[in-house]
């Protein structure tokens, strides 16, 4: 029998056959082959077992998507944002302009998650993944976007509930 040799993934740009042999979605026959091919192939298995890492890494991470503190924080400046009196909303914008800081405030805590979030993200493929692979980029950038379409909802459940009255023209 032959023992077919696969092309190297990693050489051919088909790195969806070492992703899907780490998430374990890999057909049996598919994974059978990459595994021999992977005996031989030392980049392979150096990328498959940093793969391993990464997804072990992020199925923690999906457990706890954003620190209890961070949930924390952003609830309590919406709960602060809307039990401030109306005359104080008006105010707020120019007050902290005037006190020098960026001044909406919806755009000033979508703002601010992502760039939270932005920090979480940096600071974790940091250390977890000195060699990214695009695919867990996506999944990243998959990530942020709910959390960040998640934050967009809150906003605007927030701007529409005391001033949705005044704002029908
Ligand atoms: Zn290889």
């Amino acid at each position: 029998m032959l023992d077919h040799k696969m092309t190297c993934p990693l050489q051919t740009d088909n790195t969806d056959i070492l992703l899907d042999y780490c998430s374990r979605s890999l057909d049996p026959d598919r994974r059978a082959m990459f595994e021999r091919h992977m005996a031989h192939c030392a980049e392979c298995r150096d990328m498959a077992s940093a793969q391993s890492e990464i997804w072990m890494a992020m199925d923690a991470f999906e457990a706890e998507p954003v620190s209890a503190d961070f949930d924390q924080k952003l609830y309590a400046r919406i709960d602060r944002l809307e039990h401030v009196p109306v005359w104080d909303k008006f105010w707020a914008p120019v007050r902290s302009y005037l006190q020098g800081q960026p001044a909406w405030k919806p755009a000033l805590s979508v703002a601010a998650a992502s760039a939270a979030l932005a920090v979480v993200f940096f600071v974790r493929t940091d250390v977890m993944a000195p060699r990214l692979m695009p695919a867990i980029n996506v999944q990243e950038v998959v990530e942020a976007e709910k959390a960040l379409e998640d934050l967009d909802m809150l906003g605007q459940l927030e701007s529409e509930s005391p001033q949705s009255e005044k704002e029908t023209i």
